[in-house]
Formats: structure tokens, C-alpha cells, sequence
């Protein structure tokens, strides 16, 4: 840009080789100044040092080759795919390339052309490599000096004009859109490299000493080295120092959300004598386990602080959250507030009220119910109730928090199953009134990183430990071929007078497809055992016979539920001794777990059985078979699956890490969570001089998704 303006700040579309059209390209890639392309990285890096020679590659070999197009074509096959091929000669020899279904690569691809491929090494009347990955290294027209096809790219130079595939040489590969392939973007980012990074000079977000203490490089010489690497081994210090940087300013972000609420939002000090808190802990017919006695002291003492609590109570099922819940609500209560519990589902809220009349009843207690279920008359006379502050203990759905419901006094809300609640509910809840204290409990255990990455704003409380006595439920994983034996025995364990689910997994495709498959079993099932009670419950069913067939199953009516997933997370029948799980491989390991939880709540031996459709069981489910700590299972599925599918498509969490690796980076997360909080706690607008870069660095980062994540 003219005028001294920094490129850095300005718009991607006035770089070298960019141009309007494909300004709108990067845009998809989220690149829309010169910083961020600058911090458009590459993902993966070629490298023709592991080159191997054409003439040794074997069949069953996964090989990377460079090499010249010699010939090239689209062959149509007998079955009407058309497959593009091309020869690739390098010193050794020659192989030919197949890529099926790609025609439109002839339009890419040329004679001449320098190719990097890699892939599998087939046999195909000869040797064929069918390429998974390819870049075009150079380009036999650019070699010529002749034009390319766009503008844009004209001016750009190959970068490997001449060059010969030498060994060392490292090749970026990009993350690349419809329109803009990693080539271009490798050429525009070697066009501009040097001016974005002498704009950027040796400004760096982070302080040198910092860097220093963990060994890491600083900003502009990671950048350098992550574009244009001397050599792969150079590359992990260099991401390193880009996760710690990313994982710094989440945890600040965190962090300073979390200081708003505590000291900008009056909350309440619960700080009454325990009266009845003390009573229930006497009343309870168990002494609570270590971990239990642990979240509580946590939660107890972070109720009496004035500043409102925002903590996530996170325990495997079974592992005793209610009970932490309620001496919370009694906390509050004993204090003259009201305490609410919201459930997802209405059948939760009910089960919650049943336990908390149970555990509650005897101190005199007893909780109101609000739901879309409660109507009429019992609608008004709860609301109120509730406005009144008759009501002090309070159990419902989200009924809880929509129009026209007035706390009189409201002091602590429990969300159960935070999962199923999204962030928008979060925050409405805080708005409600004046800053309740809010505990959020979750049942899907998660890594403690994975935690602090998508809740660091929330502080944390872990129940790790079981109850003790329980019996652990026995899991076996099996083939097709273990079917009937499988069957005969949940024929006797129902004959004994038990409960058994068989789940179906949701087929996402198609809801009739997965309905059709849950109802071919059922009637098999209903055949098999024409004594036993058998429902079916699948999502084309309306609310209302979904509903039915839950309440049928926990009154104890029908025996054998066949469903698909639409079964209730926190449901409780503590006579199911038996899960069947059909086609396990569909699931998610956390699905899994939460499905095996739904059995081993009685006093009887459970079970668990896990038919795979595959020949040998994946990796997730002999893990599966092997674990039953939640927590355990968690980090195994974070290893297995990686951090980018344990995100998910609609979290915020994808974007918010775009080069730590959890399961690597576990140092740099707790340092950066350390020195976030301790600088927030001395300092929380960040205006001291020596924080004002962090703040200018958080608006750089996180102006834009803002609106994604919510803060505060
Ligand atoms: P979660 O909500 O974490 O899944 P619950 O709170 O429903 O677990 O507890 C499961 C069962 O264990 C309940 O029947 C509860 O009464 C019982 N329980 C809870 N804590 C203890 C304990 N410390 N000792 C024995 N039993 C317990
Ligand atoms: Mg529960």
C-alpha cells in the first residue's frame, strides 16, 4: 500500500499476485488482511529429503514422488468413471499416475509440469501410484517464460523455476479453497513473505523474557521458518511457539471474562450458619467420597465469596453430582435465596424432583416443579409461588428462564447436562436477575486441556472417583457371530425379572433408515420373546409416544426398550442390568460411555455387550472394553481422534485452536492458564503499560469471532 500504511493491517486483495477475485477466495479461508495471511500456515509440509526413487517404489508401498509429466489423458472405463493419468518420469525411471473420478485435472496438469505425488503404489497392469495429495512444483510454462492463465499469477514466479527436486527441500502445503489451490497460495505467499514480515519487524505479542524462560523463537522468526522451512526438524519449535501464543490469549480471554463477572457483577456471599447443609450430610445414608468432599468444599467456598460463582462440576455418571448439587442449593437456601435446577428434558426434571423429594423430605423440604408440562391452574400457582418466594427449591426445564418467570430472591442455578445447553442459554441465565450463582454439571467427562480450552472461563470441579462398592458393569465387545449367544442371554436376564436397552445408532443420513433398521429388530425381538414387554422408541416417533415409551420403561411396564439414540442422557432405571449396542463402530467413544451408564445404578450385576459390524473391533472400542473410567476414555479418544473431530463442526473450539495440539501442548496450556490468570487478577482492564500489547493483540485475535465465542 501506498502512503506508509502498514500492509500488515491492510486488505489481502492489494498484495502482490491478489487482485479483488481472489481476495473474495481468501476470504473463505478467513484470510482477509496481510496479518492474516502472514499467519496463514501451512499445514503439512512435503519434504524431498523422504523422496522416493520411481524405479524402487513397490506394490502395497505408500510413496512420495517427484517427477515430470511425460504423457498424460482422461480415459473413460468401462464403468463410466473417468480417471485422468499421468506418466511421471525422474532420473530412475517411470510410473504412471492414476487419479479416478478426476477428469478435470487435464485442465491442470500439463506435459512438462514438475508433480509431487504421494499415495498408495497399486498394481494395475504394472505399477500405478494413485495419488492422495499432488502439487504442481513448477510449471513447464512458467519454465518457458510464457504467460500463466490468470493475471494474477503472471506476475507470480514458480519459486522453483529450474530448480531440480534437491534433497533438503521442503515444500509448504497450504490450506487451500475452491478457486485458490495451496500452489497459489504458496505463490502469493512467496511474493509478499518479505515485506509482511520487514512491516512486521521485531514486533512481537509476546515478552522476550517469556520466550526466553520456554525456549521458543520469537514471532517473526517462527513465521519465517513455519513459511519456508529449512528443513522439517526446524518446524515443531516454531508451531510450539505459535500454540503457546494462541493458547496464551484464550486463557487471557478466559481469564478476563472471568474477572468481569467477579468483580464487576455483584453476586451474593452465602455465608449462613450450615443448618441445613449440616442436616443433609447427616441424613445421607452414605459418607460422601473423597472427590465428592473435594467438589463440594470447592463450591461451598466459592458460594460464601460476594463475587457470583461460574464453576462446571464435571463427574462420570454415577459418581454422585446430585448430591453435590443439592447441599449447593441447600447453601443457598439456608441463606434465605431461592436455588433452581434446570434439567434438558422434562422426564430429567421429574426424575429430579422424585430425588430431591426423597433426599429433601425428611428436612422439611419440598421442590417445586416448573416445566412446559406443569399448566393452567398448577402454572399460575407455581409462578406464584416462586415470585413470592415461597418457593425455595426449584426444579425444571428451561421453562425456568423464559418470560414471566420472577425469582424473589434467586441465588443459585444448577444446569444439569451443560452439554445439551448451549452458550445463548448460559449467558440469558446470567442476565436473569442478579447474577445468581450458576454450577453447571456435566456427565460427559472430558479431558482436563480440552476443559480449559472450551470453559476456561468456568472454573472446574472434578469428581474422579466412584462411590464405593459399586460393581463395575462388565463390557464385551463382539462380532455379528456372537449375536445369538448374546441374545439367549439377555433372554435370561430378562426371564430374571431385569431391564435391558438395545440401542440402534442414529444413522445420519436418514432417520427412516435408522428407523426401519430399530423396528426390523424390534419385531424380532418381540418374536423371540413374546412374554416380555418390548417398545420401540426411534426419532420418528412424535414427542408425546417418545415420551410415553420413556415413562413405560422407567415405571417398570415394559421390559426391553429398542432404541436409537434418542434415549435420555441422565435416565435412571436402576433395574436395566443389560445394553446391547448395536453397530458400536458409529459411535462416538463419549456416547458410548454415556449409553453404558444407563445400566449398573441397581445392586444387580450389569452389562454391557458391543456388537461391531467389522471384522476386528476399531481401536475406540477395545478401548472401550478395557476402560470404564470416563475421564480415562476421554484422553483415549483425544489421542485416537484428534482434537479438531472432538470440537465438532458447530463448537467454537475449531477455531479458536488453529496450531496447539492438546495432547502435545499440555505444558503450554497450564503455563499460559498461570501467567493469564495472575496478570488478570493484578491487572483486569490490562491497562498498565506493560499489558497494553496483550490488550491491542486480544482485539487483533478476537474482534472479529467475538461473535462466536461470547465472553463475559
Ligand atoms: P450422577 O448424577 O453423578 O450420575 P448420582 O448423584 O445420581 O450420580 O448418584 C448415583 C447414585 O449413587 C445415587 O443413587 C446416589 O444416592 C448414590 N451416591 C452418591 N454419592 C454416594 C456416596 N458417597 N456413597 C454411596 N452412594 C452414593
Ligand atoms: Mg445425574
Amino acid at each position: 500500500m501506498k502512503g506508509g500504511r502498514s500492509i500488515l493491517r491492510g486488505s489481502v486483495q492489494y498484495l502482490k499476485g491478489v487482485g479483488p477475485r481472489r481476495a473474495e477466495r481468501f476470504a473463505k479461508l478467513d484470510v482477509h488482511t496481510g496479518r492474516d495471511l502472514l499467519y496463514h500456515l501451512p499445514y503439512r509440509y512435503e519434504d524431498a529429503t523422504t523422496v522416493d526413487a520411481i524405479s524402487e517404489l513397490k506394490v502395497g508401498q505408500d510413496a512420495t514422488v517427484i517427477g515430470r509429466v511425460v504423457s498424460k489423458g482422461v480415459i473413460p472405463t468401462r464403468r463410466r468413471l473417468r480417471v485422468f493419468r499421468a506418466v511421471l518420469r525422474d532420473d530412475s525411471g517411470h510410473i504412471e499416475c492414476a487419479w479416478p473420478g478426476r477428469p478435470w485435472l487435464d485442465r491442470t496438469i500439463d506435459k512438462g509440469d514438475l508433480l509431487l505425488a504421494s499415495g498408495p503404489v497399486r498394481f494395475y497392469h504394472g505399477r500405478q501410484l494413485q495419488p492422495r495429495e499432488h502439487i504442481v512444483l513448477s510449471r513447464a510454462s512458467d519454465e518457458r517464460g510464457a504467460s500463466g492463465d490468470k493475471s494474477a499469477e503472471r506476475s507470480a514466479p514458480s519459486g522453483e523455476r529450474g530448480e531440480r527436486p534437491a534433497a533438503g527441500r521442503v515444500f509448504p502445503v497450504y490450506p487451500a479453497t475452491e478457486g485458490l489451490t495451496h500452489r497459489q497460495i504458496r505463490a502469493v505467499i512467496h511474493l509478499n513473505l518479505a515485506s509482511l514480515l520487514s512491516d512486521l519487524g521485531d514486533e512481537d505479542p509476546l515478552p522476550g523474557g517469556w520466550l526466553e524462560d520456554l525456549s521458543l523463537p520469537p514471532l517473526a522468526e517462527a513465521l519465517r521458518t513455519l513459511h519456508r522451512p529449512p528443513a522439517v526438524s526446524r518446524v515443531e519449535p516454531c508451531r510450539r511457539r505459535l500454540a503457546f501464543e494462541e493458547l496464551f490469549f484464550l486463557q487471557l480471554l478466559h481469564a478476563r471474562a472471568r474477572a468481569r463477572l467477579r468483580h464487576e457483577v455483584r453476586g451474593v456471599a452465602f455465608d449462613a450458619p450450615r443448618t441445613l447443609t449440616r442436616s443433609l450430610l447427616e441424613a445421607l445414608p452414605f459418607e460422601l467420597t473423597a472427590a465428592q468432599r473435594r467438589a463440594w468444599s470447592e463450591i461451598e467456598a466459592d458460594m460464601a465469596r460476594p463475587s457470583p460463582m461460574n464453576r462446571l462440576l464435571q463427574g462420570d455418571v454415577g459418581s454422585g453430582k446430585t448430591v453435590v448439587a443439592a447441599l449447593a442449593m441447600l447453601k443457598a437456601v439456608e441463606a434465605g435465596r431461592q436455588a433452581a435446577i434446570m434439567a434438558p428434558t422434562e422426564l430429567l426434571a421429574e426424575q429430579h424432583r422424585r430425588t430431591f423429594e426423597k433426599m429433601l423430605g425428611p428436612l422439611g423440604l419440598e421442590p417445586e416443579l416448573l416445566t412446559g408440562a406443569v399448566t393452567g391452574k398448577a402454572r399460575r400457582q407455581a409462578l406464584e409461588r416462586i415470585a413470592a418466594g415461597d418457593a425455595r427449591l426449584i426444579v425444571g426445564t428451561h421453562a425456568l428462564i423464559q418470560e414471566g418467570v420472577d425469582f424473589a430472591a434467586p441465588g443459585l442455578v444448577v444446569i444439569d447436562e451443560q452439554h445439551r445447553f448451549g452458550v445463548e442459554q448460559r449467558r440469558r441465565l446470567r442476565e436473569s436477575g442478579e447474577a445468581p450463582d450458576a454450577l453447571v454439571m456435566s456427565a460427559t467427562p472430558i479431558p482436563r486441556s480440552l476443559a480449559l480450552v472450551l470453559y476456561g472461563d468456568l472454573d472446574l470441579s472434578i469428581i474422579d472417583e466412584l462411590p464405593p462398592g459399586r460393581r463395575p458393569i462388565r463390557t464385551a465387545v463382539r462380532g455379528p457371530e456372537s449375536r445369538d449367544a448374546a441374545f439367549v442371554f439377555l433372554g435370561d436376564q430378562l426371564a430374571q425379572g431385569r431391564q435391558a436397552y438395545v440401542i440402534y445408532p442414529l444413522v445420519e443420513e436418514s432417520e427412516t433408515l435408522e428407523a426401519r433398521a430399530a423396528t426390523v429388530m424390534f419385531e424380532q425381538l418381540q418374536a423371540r420373546f413374546p412374554d416380555i414387554a418390548v417398545r420401540l422408541l426411534h426419532g420418528r416417533l412424535s414427542s408425546a409416544e417418545k415420551d410415553e415409551a420413556m415413562r413405560s420403561f422407567l415405571a417398570g411396564d415394559t421390559s426391553l426398550l429398542v432404541a436409537t439414540t434418542v434415549i435420555e442422557v441422565g435416565i435412571d432405571v436402576p433395574n436395566a442390568t443389560v445394553m446391547i449396542i448395536e453397530d458400536a463402530e458409529r459411535f462416538g467413544l463419549a456416547q458410548l460411555h454415556q449409553l453404558r451408564g444407563r445400566v449398573g445404578r441397581g445392586a444387580e450385576q450389569s452389562y454391557c455387550i458391543v456388537f461391531h459390524a467389522s471384522e476386528t473391533p476399531s481401536e475406540r472400542l477395545v478401548a472401550f472394553e478395557k476402560k470404564t473410567d470416563g475421564f480415562e476414555l476421554a484422553e483415549e479418544d483425544l489421542r485416537i481422534r484428534g482434537q479438531g473431530d472432538l470440537f465438532g463442526k458447530e463448537q467454537h473450539g475449531a477455531v479458536l485452536l488453529r496450531f496447539a495440539q492438546l495432547d502435545r501442548d499440555f505444558d503450554l496450556l497450564e503455563t499460559g492458564r498461570r501467567r493469564a490468570r495472575a496478570i488478570v487478577e493484578g491487572d483486569p482492564g490490562l491497562s498498565k503499560p506493560a499489558h497494553r500489547r496483550f490488550r491491542h493483540e486480544l482485539d487483533l485475535r478476537y474482534a472479529r469471532r467475538e461473535a462466536l465465542y461470547h465472553v463475559g
